[in-house]
């Protein structure tokens, strides 16, 4: 039999729907890859470069997006975002389960992607919070700033508009119910037949 591609998860969601922490449990507990962005943005207190993201100056990351290497990028919140296509490429054709934490300008442009590979293995995830409950996390996590929060409401009711382009939806209520559904699709996503 022919060697099993992996699978590609895109994940979204709002800023605090709880999208990063689910990826991170599941990458922690060996059910998926993490895919590590490249940012222009700061690290926050406790991120550490080239775990939590690829911390990159405006430079660095210009002349990344000017080579080709990004599989998508995008500007979100004010900072540029970015993942590189030859790591996720690698790891699929290795039969990985790698889950990407992107938004949903990343996720369209990761959908209009061409390479075979990609086509295969892609599947894609929304994670939707009701506003109220998004804004206690927000305020809540106190890592931004108030309008860092304002801005990323505002954002939210935005990307809660592409959630019909997504294959799954996870209503999110509590962090265990949440990470049982996501590891659940997690599994199933893992018995698809992909050949590569
Ligand atoms: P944060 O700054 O809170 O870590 O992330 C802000 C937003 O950027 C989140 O919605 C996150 O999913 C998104 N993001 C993180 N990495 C990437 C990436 O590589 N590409 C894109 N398009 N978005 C990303």
């Amino acid at each position: 039999m022919k060697a099993k591609l992996g699978t590609l998860l895109v994940v979204s969601g709002p800023s605090g729907s709880g999208k990063t922490t689910l990826c991170r449990r599941a990458s922690d507990a060996g059910l998926c890859v993490y895919s590590i962005s490249c940012t222009t943005r700061q690290p926050r207190p406790g991120e550490v470069n080239g775990v939590d993201y690829h911390f990159l100056s405006m430079d660095e990351f210009k002349a990344k997006a000017a080579a080709g290497e990004f599989l998508e990028y995008a500007e979100v919140h004010g900072n540029c975002y970015g993942t590189l296509k030859a790591d996720i490429i690698e790891l699929l054709e290795q039969g990985k389960t790698v889950v990407m934490d992107i938004d949903v300008q990343g996720a369209d442009s990761v959908r209009a992607c061409q390479e075979p590979v990609l086509l295969k293995a892609y599947a894609d995830l929304y994670i939707h919070v009701p506003q109220e409950e998004l804004k206690n996390r927000l305020c809540g996590r106190q890592t931004d700033s108030e309008e860092v929060i304002a801005l990323r409401l505002k954002n939210a009711a935005a990307e809660d508009a592409c959630l019909p382009r997504y294959t799954y939806c996870l209503v999110s209520s509590d962090r265990e119910a949440d990470y049982a559904a996501f590891t659940a699709l997690l599994k199933t996503l893992s018995m698809r037949v992909s050949l590569l």
